[in-house]
């Protein structure tokens, strides 16, 4: 499960960008995410220029 710190996301747009499996939308100022499309491979958490994302280990595919 994904989870968006939203008063430390800057909506620069670099977790949607990176997201292989387009788990993540920006709309304006707000992230949407879609936990059944994300796949747990953290480039999002990765490339978070202010560490907004984090990824609780539950739900990855083993
Ligand atoms: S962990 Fe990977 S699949 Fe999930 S939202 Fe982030 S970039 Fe997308
Ligand atoms: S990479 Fe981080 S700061 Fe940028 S839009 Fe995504 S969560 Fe927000």
């Amino acid at each position: 499960m994904l989870k968006i710190d939203r008063f430390r996301c800057a909506y620069c747009g670099a977790c949607v960008t990176v997201c292989p499996t387009d788990a993540i939308e920006l709309k304006g100022v707000w992230i949407e995410i879609a936990d059944e499309k994300c796949n747990g491979c953290k480039a999002c958490v990765n490339i978070c220029p202010v560490g907004a994302l984090e990824l609780s280990d539950q739900n990855q595919s083993s």
